[in-house]
């Protein structure tokens, strides 16, 4: 049944989405000869992201030109921007299977005082207010900042915290190292973003004393696993359909490792059929304690983030170059389109781009400058390298944008 759907959905994209149909075009496929879901080619990144504007159903487009969509232009853990729309009543069915198993699992309900951290987007805002919630900025999770942040911890009182492993492996060192005393407000930690290591997961849970759950998911269609109670990562079936695939595209029987292939249920606006997200995985089916027969996703190549280092020696969460380049994307309207920092000596970095305007250089290399040493004050050694494409660092990884060489 629920194949059939599928099938009935990819068909419709695909007759109907300008990035889609041109795709069959490019491959010769004619979409009368595809009988089931599983013909379906698997689509790269690269295809959409070259394709951005035809990306959009024809039946939103007039939405899109009136303002009424919802877009975020983010780069997430790749380094790679691309604006995702959605309808807002989309982006909230996106998200109801998650706030259900919180509620379910951890007791964790909308109206909960929480606490999250951002990557700037633009302005100059390092906290922001919204309803029951308060943001944090990642530029904040230097030495001063974490004063601040443990402080507001203590003022605030959020009954959780949406955290990236990363961050959080800077808060709580900075708790251990300084001794500061948590409230036990705080009873439910959710990682997102990064590989969790087991490492980051016994740190937070010794200083926080709580119940820690990790969420798997990407900007393109919201979650797609989130871990149960028995730390098993079920996949939101409600929000997407996840397959494992080999390189060439034929689904991996059984729990063999693959691709992972997604495709949203939820996003009509921008609709994202069998998806090639970039990790690798396996998924499992065997019955879990906590009685949801969703299947299991193990993720097998995400990597742990790296940290920059400082010449003083501290370590910095590489966010803060997400936090550069979408603050510079926001000043030049997304002409960034991909970037990648590696760290390659105590003194020196190397950036590469991807952008549209070569004009907009002398901006982008001043700024991200000026921008870097604001935060780590020091000055780096740093060279700028154009690239006139979206480019891959490594095959065997995700899409990442900061490497350590030290
Ligand atoms: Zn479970």
């Amino acid at each position: 049944m629920e194949k059939e759907k599928l099938f009935e959905m990819a068909g419709e994209v695909y007759r109907n989405v300008p990035a889609y149909v041109n795709y069959l075009l490019d491959k010769s496929v004619d979409i009368n000869e595809i009988t089931e879901f599983e013909d379906f080619p698997i689509i790269d990144k690269s295809v959409l992201l070259a394709n951005q504007h035809a990306c959009i159903s024809p039946e939103y487009i007039m939405d899109s030109i009136n303002g009424k969509l919802w877009g975020s232009r983010t780069s997430g853990s790749t380094g790679r921007y691309i604006e995702v729309l959605w309808n807002k009543s989309d982006y909230f069915k996106s998200l109801i299977e998650l706030w259900m198993r919180r509620a379910e699992y951890y007791g964790i309900y909308p109206d909960n005082r929480m606490m999250f951290f951002f990557a700037r987007v633009s302005g100059d805002d390092m906290i922001i207010y919204e309803q029951n919630n308060i943001g944090i900025c990642k530029d904040m999770l230097n030495a001063d900042g974490l004063e601040y942040i443990c402080r507001q911890i203590s003022e605030y009182k959020p009954e959780w915290l949406m955290l990236q492993p990363s961050s959080a492996d800077l808060l709580c060192n900075y708790i251990i190292e300084h001794n500061i005393d948590i409230p036990d407000s705080v009873r439910y930690i959710e990682f997102s973003g990064e590989l969790l290591t087991d490492r980051v997961r016994r740190l937070t849970k010794d200083v926080f004393r709580c119940s820690i759950a990790n969420q798997y998911g990407t900007n393109e269609v919201e979650t797609i696993a989130y871990e149960c109670p028995h730390g098993a990562m079920h996949i939101m079936n409600s929000n997407v359909y996840v397959e494992i695939v080999d390189d060439i595209g034929r689904n991996v029987s059984g729990t063999g490792e693959g691709n992972i292939v997604v495709t949203s249920k939820t996003n009509k606006v921008m609709p994202f059929i069998r998806y090639k997200i970039g990790d690798k995985g396996c998924l499992n089916v065997h019955k879990c304690d906590c009685g949801n027969k969703a299947p299991i996703l193990e993720l097998t190549s995400a990597r742990p983030s790296d940290f920059v280092i400082t010449k003083g020696g501290d370590r910095v969460s590489p966010y803060i170059f997400v936090s550069i380049f979408n603050a510079i994307n926001n000043t030049l309207d997304g002409t960034i389109k991909q970037f990648y920092v590696e760290q390659s000596d105590i003194d020196k970095i190397k950036v590469y781009l991807y952008a549209d305007e070569e004009e907009d250089a002398d901006y982008i290399q001043t700024t991200f400058k000026e921008q870097l040493y604001n935060i780590l004050k020091y000055r780096y050694m740093i060279e700028f390298y154009y690239e006139d494409d979206y480019f891959h660092i490594d095959d065997n990884l995700k899409y990442i944008y900061f490497r350590s060489r030290i």
